[in-house]
């Protein structure tokens, strides 16, 4: 999918522009004008106009030449009827990826900011450094960065038909790309090969990089791959997965909205096999 904006991650203002684009965040929601789908956040040369208290305030960097700043707003406050505080995962597919990757990244430099006022090491008052994304401990010097966990998300096909799996913890009852965290000292494709004998009991060859995506639930970030079947017995692990399946192009099940990653791996899967038909079949 192309994104129509360009983002570009500052620290500093190098010289403000105004107006400015503000991301208000209220605990995990985002400020959004209520009928604008499109541009659904807020333009304004001070933030101040909307009246709204805010208790912390960090740079993002530029949009389309336009400046971005995330603020918190406290939770007691509320805003005007034209719009509402809403949750990531509603904003999701509501608009253009690219505002809902903005307000993500909002989210999530909040949150640290929020957590790490107070050093890990020794327990001392932090600041934020002034040229880099980082809370920096007053009294021992130690630098706090915004914590991101890598995950691994992989495609698994064998004859024309795609492994996938519907898990424990999925909110609704649809079948996705089998996935997990990647583990300190591990690179990308041992984490693939274990996720998957762990979660399905299989091995795999061919495992090629498609592409990534943040997911800000609360600090991923997704890192898809295609890979082969290469042997084993499908056996879905009981604690992780309730059902795992081979399905043909035919007979997918309901399976996750656009845009995410895992739709877009199986999406791929099903563009190429409806591009060149099996003869083997
Ligand atoms: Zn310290």
């Amino acid at each position: 999918m192309t994104k129509s904006l360009e983002f570009v991650s500052l620290i500093v203002p190098p010289n403000p522009t105004k107006p400015s684009w503000w991301f208000a965040i209220q605990g995990d929601k985002v400020l959004i004008k209520r009928e604008s789908v499109s541009t659904p956040i807020p333009l304004l040369d001070d933030f101040g106009e909307l009246g709204l208290p805010i208790s912390r305030k960090h740079y993002l960097g530029r949009l389309n030449g336009r400046d971005c700043f995330a603020v918190e707003v406290p939770e007691a406050a509320s805003p005007q009827t034209e719009m509402r505080f809403e949750g990531l995962r509603q904003i999701y597919g509501l608009t253009n990826e690219m505002w809902f990757a903005l307000a993500g990244r909002a989210v999530q430099i909040i949150d640290w900011d929020r957590t790490n006022q107070f050093c890990g090491r020794c327990g001392s008052k932090t600041r934020t450094h002034p040229i880099e994304r980082a809370k920096e401990c007053l009294q021992c010097g130690f630098l706090h960065f915004p914590r991101l966990a890598p995950a691994i998300i992989v495609l698994i096909e064998r004859e024309g038909k795609v492994l996938l799996a519907r898990g424990r913890r999925f909110e609704r009852p649809i079948y996705s790309t089998l996935a997990g965290f990647v583990e300190p000292g591990e690179t990308l494709e041992e984490a693939v090969a274990r996720e998957v004998k762990e979660e399905s009991g299989l091995t795999v060859k061919e495992v090629r990089y498609f592409g990534s995506q943040p997911w800000p639930f609360p600090h991923s970030l997704m890192i898809g791959f295609t890979a082969n079947y290469a042997s084993g017995e499908l056996t879905p692990s009981n604690e992780e997965i309730i059902d795992a399946r081979w399905f043909t192009v035919s007979n997918l099940p309901p399976i996750p909205d656009k845009p995410s990653i895992a739709r877009r791996l199986i999406d791929s899967f099903v563009e190429k096999q409806t591009k060149t038909p099996k003869d083997n079949r």
